[in-house]
């Protein structure tokens, strides 16, 4: 299994459930990069991508390179510009609706697991039941109804709150906002990080193997696999790869060109005052951020900035949002530096998760995009259930890397 995020430490936990004998490699400790500095939602509502029909009344807003929501690279647009037209063409209604069905089965599958995992790996201290309230300063009450009836249509429970009601969830903001919409049946946690890593040990409690390492590459070994580490090998009979951002690097020698860009993204956590905290992470629709309470502070996340996955960090996004996000709920100094990373994102917003086309026991578990944090378990249990001959708990044809490689 390559990756410990979420992904990957999901798929080691669902590999060992099913008797097989798991080693679980990754250079830094499980749930240390983009698992670990997400915003912990574990969202039942986010179905609709970012590729979204609405996504073409935005662009105006975000060709001049100044909106919170969206920053983009022009030297990375023009050497991308085949994934940047791949993505805009599955912008419409009918290519949205069947990945909306596709990702609610993936997520309704995940959350399960979670709510079950978390317990069993004794972090359930770590997860607020309190919901996820996506908020509005102007008068945006038909587009709140507009989502929540198409919510509603998938089954998924959301309720329309004035001004009044939005103070009396969330007393210590100011109130700024106008209309919300709480996703009842979303959860958070206080730590992704600290999740991954209870599931990881959770996971080795049950007999897996860690091994802290660096992967150099992958190569065909009579019926099974070598993986080369930067200190030795391992020979297995299937290989995962769930490196999230990085998974297409070790990919590329075996002949498959992976799609995959990066929605980079960035937080930055503040002392609160615990007398004037927040209850739930909150999604300022038009500012353009989220905020939410964690373990040590209040971490408030930027939107998406399309570059290279490497490229030097621009604080731009983050130094626009932050004054809003003070101006809802009080804070004090930054604790530690701004974080920083990658959202892994194919052409059409949907995770790979499958056997790769031309290579028996190859897995690919990657590409989760802002929503990796919530589908991990169910993308990692379906690999699991895969390469034990079994079907997945939820429809994963959608998913699979063929559409692609
Ligand atoms: C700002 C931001 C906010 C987000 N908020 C949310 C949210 O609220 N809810 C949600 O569901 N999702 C959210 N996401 C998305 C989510 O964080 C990601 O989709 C998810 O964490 C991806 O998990 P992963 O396991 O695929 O990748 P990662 O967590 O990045 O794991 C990949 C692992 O591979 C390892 N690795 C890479 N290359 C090598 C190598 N050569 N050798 C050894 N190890 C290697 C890395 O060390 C890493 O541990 C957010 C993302 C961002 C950036």
């Amino acid at each position: 299994m390559l990756g410990a995020g979420i992904v990957g430490v999901s798929a080691a936990i669902a590999a060992r459930q099913r008797g097989l004998a798991v080693v679980l490699v990754d250079r830094r400790e499980p749930g240390s990069e983009t698992s670990y500095g997400n915003t912990g939602v574990l969202s039942s509502g986010s179905i609709l991508p970012l590729n979204k029909p609405s996504l073409w009344s935005a662009l105006p807003a975000y060709v001049t390179n100044r909106h919170a929501a969206l920053r983009w690279d022009p030297a990375w647009a023009i050497r991308n510009v085949d994934w940047l037209v791949r993505f805009l063409a599955n912008a419409t209604p009918s290519r949205t609706k069947p990945r909306a069905t596709a990702l609610h089965g993936l997520i309704g599958a995940s959350l399960k697991l979670h709510r079950e995992w978390i317990v069993k790996a004794n972090a359930a201290q770590r997860i607020r039941e309190t919901g996820w309230l996506k908020a509005w300063r102007s008068d945006a009450v038909v587009a709140a109804k507009e989502e929540l009836a198409f919510l509603a249509e998938y089954g998924i429970a959301s309720r329309l709150l004035d001004r009044q009601a939005i103070s009396a969830l969330e007393p210590n903001i100011v109130p700024v906002y106008r209309v919300g919409l709480l996703h009842t049946q979303t959860a958070s946690v206080d730590s992704p990080g600290a999740v991954v890593k209870a599931y990881a040990r959770m996971f080795a409690g049950a007999g897996g193997e860690i091994r802290r390492s660096d992967v150099r590459a992958i190569t065909p070994d009579g019926d099974g696999w070598r993986v080369m580490l930067v200190d030795g090998a391992i020979s297995a009979r299937h290989v995962v790869v769930a490196l999230g951002p990085w998974s297409a690097d070790l990919l590329r020698p075996l002949g498959y060109r992976v799609p995959l860009a990066f929605e980079r993204g960035y937080h930055r956590e503040f002392k609160p005052n615990p007398a004037r905290s927040l209850q739930r992470p909150i999604h300022d629709a038009e500012g353009s951020f989220l905020m939410t309470p964690m373990e040590q502070g209040i971490r408030v996340t930027s939107g998406v900035e399309l570059t290279a996955r490497d490229a030097p960090s621009s604080f731009a996004q983050l130094d626009q949002v932050v004054p809003l996000a003070r101006g809802v709920v009080e804070f004090g100094d930054a604790v530690g530096e701004p974080w920083r990373g990658a959202r892994p994102t194919l052409p059409d917003s949907l995770p790979m998760i499958g056997p790769a086309p031309r290579h028996p026991g190859l897995w690919l578990a990657f590409g989760n995009q802002h929503i990796g944090f919530t589908t991990g378990p169910a993308t990692g249990a379906a690999i699991a259930a895969m390469i034990g001959g079994a079907q997945p708990s939820f429809d994963a044809a959608p998913f699979a890397p063929s559409r692609y490689l």
